[in-house]
């Protein structure tokens, strides 16, 4: 018996809309699905979607309620058709089923996870691209390490290799940081991460967050080295400007801003680790030391802030909380921040980060140099871009991946409960970021000239932006 709390499993039904007869049966299916406890949405186009719909009317008040039918516009007119003829058997010569299946153009770009999506983009016989959310640079990486598997060739999973995948610049690694895809195919998930391997190596390209300018050929490397379409379609958060809606904003967003408001300009060090980054409590705690000793004020965003123990609760409350006191050295907030209007704020100088991808990006849209402390996953990969190759950070000095069910990687000694990094060598790092010296001011300046080419990348004219149109008219 399913529990009554269960969601209920989604069905994602895309008839081909050529002939009434595949777009019935599916529809049935649909409702047959419902009526065993599914939800479906039938994506169709409108002609055919009032055929789904009247059928769909008609199922059992309940089932009805689980059934969603989505029209996408069908571009008759476009292609030469009369408007509405959605349908063989709605053509009215042989010339139009040319007509009709040209007019059939599209494309599925697929979150990693979702293989299936290939199976659908093949029988639609649309191409099918993958968007991972890591940068060119990762991924570039990655593929050498599938093909070229140098993880596999030392002894322990700390002693490093090179991933020479970017010439002259070597990626150093060990096997402990890489991400879990290279993991025993026997542990936690791996099926599921060979089904991702597979479904990169059978799609016909890759769609990345990124701009070519960015990561130093790796977008052409990367299509070189896979043999496919590599499209540059980023930074895609600068589609916006990083505005501060108070609406869409939580509590604290105007707590920050204005605690910002009082700072001096290139001041602040902004401290977050993503949207779920958990340092152990014994690190956190050689983190806080380090930023309530530092000179700089400090912005610290902590997930996860009320399973912490009891005594890093209180060392926060006495140490670090000044509950945004205007004027204050350091602001915690125990939730979400609004992190793009705060890297936008001329009062940051400086942001320790777990360099997820998103935040790299974010941070270089906005020209804030980095402390960089990689948690797993891509992220030692991309501090590697961010120090050695962009020269726009500072490295922490973290060697151990931060552990989680997906990263536990079998090699023994992986559970670092202890604090890797100490609170003198966070100092250390945080110094050398807000360094306004000759090396401080050489980064403060390729991060604005980085700055200028993410924005000048989704003007017209700009590299993504091409990237981006030429996607679209390929299919127009
Ligand atoms: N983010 C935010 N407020 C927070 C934490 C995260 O707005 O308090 C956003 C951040 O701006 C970024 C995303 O969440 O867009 C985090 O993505 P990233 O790839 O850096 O890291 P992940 O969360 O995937 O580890």
């Amino acid at each position: 018996m399913e529990s009554a709390t269960k969601k209920p499993p989604h069905f994602v039904l895309f008839p081909w809309t050529g002939t009434i007869s595949h777009i019935i049966p599916m529809t049935d299916l649909g409702c047959l699905l419902a009526s065993h406890g599914a939800d479906v949405t039938i994506i169709t186009t409108p002609v055919n979607a009032a055929i789904a719909r009247g059928r769909v009317d008609r199922a059992p008040a309940p089932h009805r309620a689980a059934i969603t039918v989505t029209a996408i516009p069908f571009p008759a007119a476009d292609a030469g058709l009369p408007e509405g003829c959605e349908r063989m058997d709605l053509l009215r010569s042989q010339p139009e089923i040319a007509l009709f299946f040209a007019a059939n153009k599209g494309c599925i770009i697929s979150g990693m996870c979702q293989t299936w999506a290939l199976g659908l983009a093949r029988e639609l016989g649309v191409p099918c691209y993958v968007f991972h959310g890591f940068g060119a640079f990762a991924l570039l990486c990655m593929e050498y390490l599938f093909k070229h598997r140098p993880h596999e060739a030392v002894a322990s999973p700390d002693e490093p290799f090179d991933v020479p995948a970017l010439p002259p610049f070597r990626c150093r690694l060990t096997r402990r940081q890489l991400p879990p895809h290279f993991l025993p195919p026997t542990s936690v998930g791996g099926k599921a991460l060979q089904g991702i391997r597979e479904f990169d190596v059978a799609a016909d390209g890759f769609v990345v967050n990124t701009f070519e300018e960015l990561e130093r050929g790796s977008t052409a490397l990367l299509a070189e080295a896979t043999e496919k379409k590599v499209i540059a379609v980023g930074s895609v958060a600068l589609c916006r400007a990083p505005s501060l809606d108070p609406q869409s904003m939580p509590s604290d967003a105007s707590r920050c801003m204005a605690w910002l408001d009082g700072k001096q300009p290139r001041s602040v060090v902004y401290v977050s680790f993503g949207s779920g980054g958990k340092l152990p409590p014994a690190q956190l705690m050689q983190l806080g030391m380090a930023l309530v000793s530092c000179p700089a004020p400090v912005l610290w965003i902590i997930k996860g802030a009320d399973a912490l123990p009891d005594d890093v609760k209180e060392w926060l409350r006495e140490n670090a909380d000044a509950d945004g006191v205007a004027g204050s050295k350091c602001l915690v907030v125990r939730g979400w921040a609004p992190q793009v209007a705060i890297l936008d704020h001329p009062a940051v100088g400086g942001f320790m980060t777990h360099c997820g991808w998103g935040s790299t990006l974010e941070a270089v849209a906005a020209s804030v140099p980095m402390a960089t402390w990689p948690f797993f996953v891509d992220q030692f990969m991309n501090e590697q871009l961010i120090v050695d190759v962009l020269g726009i950070g500072v490295s922490v000095g973290v060697t151990k991946p931060v552990e989680t069910a997906l990263t536990a990687s079998g090699d023994a000694g992986g559970s670092e409960v202890e604090a890797e990094v100490g609170m003198e060598k966070v100092k250390e790092a945080l110094e050398m970021l807000m360094d306004q010296g000759p090396k401080g001011e050489e980064r403060w300046k390729k991060a604005q000239e980085l700055k200028l080419k993410a924005k000048g990348a989704l003007e017209k004219g700009g590299s993504s932006y091409i990237n981006l149109e030429n996607l679209v008219q390929s299919f127009a």
